[in-house]
Parts: structure tokens; sequence; C-alpha cells
């Protein structure tokens, strides 16, 4: 699990390293705007216009990270339970349930009717690991 989450820990970060230097950098154009206004300068305007982009893009940038960081989340939660026909060898995958073990009677089998039993209970992700490694 840590090994998964770390990058994805350093990355948002850095994002938000970066976020918080375009908010400054931005802060600072609204001031100078402000300031160059107050001069009647006429490049106040631009200045107004890169603190806007920039409060622009670090909220944006704060949405996505979030959206991202949930996203994550989600792919790492499910545990899937593997249900494997003793007769057949028939194989179902559904999400884990309370009270899920291995070798658990989990009803009968839609094919044969012989017994289904409880075979694996795994994270996707540890799965995918596993697929590679052999
Ligand atoms: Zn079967």
């Amino acid at each position: 699990m840590d090994e998964e989450e770390k990058p994805v820990r350093r990355l948002s970060s850095i994002v938000l390293i970066i976020i918080v230097v375009v908010l400054a950098l931005s802060a600072s154009a609204l001031y100078q705007a402000i300031d160059l206004y107050l001069k009647q300068d006429v490049a106040s305007g631009y200045y107004l216009l890169i603190g806007f982009l920039g409060l622009a893009f670090s909220i944006y940038m704060l949405l996505q990270t979030r959206r991202r960081m949930r996203r994550f989340a989600l792919k790492t939660t499910p545990v899937t339970t593997t249900i494997t026909c003793q007769k057949c060898d028939f194989k179902n995958l559904r999400e884990f349930e309370r009270g899920d073990f291995i070798l658990k009677e989990a009803g009968s089998c839609t094919k044969c009717d012989g017994t289904m039993l409880i075979s694996a209970i795994y994270r996707e992700l540890k799965e995918k690991v596993k697929e590679e490694r052999f």
C-alpha cells in the first residue's frame, strides 16, 4: 500500500507548492494592478489580467488535484472476493462482503449446482502485481 501511495502524495505536494507559488504571484500581480491603477497607468489592465488568470489557474489545479485524489482513493478501496465451484471450477467474482473468509461456503453453482467456496480475497491492485510476477 505504502509504495503505491507515496508517489501520489509526492506529486500532490509538488502541485500544492505550484498552486501556492501561482497564488502568491497572482496576488502580487493584483497588488501591482491596484498600485498602477491608482497611478493611472495603462499597464494595470495587464496585471489585473495576469492576476485573475493566476487565480483561475490555481483554483482549477486545486479542484483537479482533489478529484484525482478521490479517484485514487476509490481505486484502492475495493476488495474482490473470488468464489469457485468445487465441481466444475466455475469462477465468480464479486465485491467483498463483511464476514467473507477463505473456504466459506457461498451458495450453489449456477452452472452445475455444486458447492461454491470462497477461494480468494484480494485488493485489485495487489492482484495485478501478482499476475505480473507469475
Ligand atoms: Zn459448478
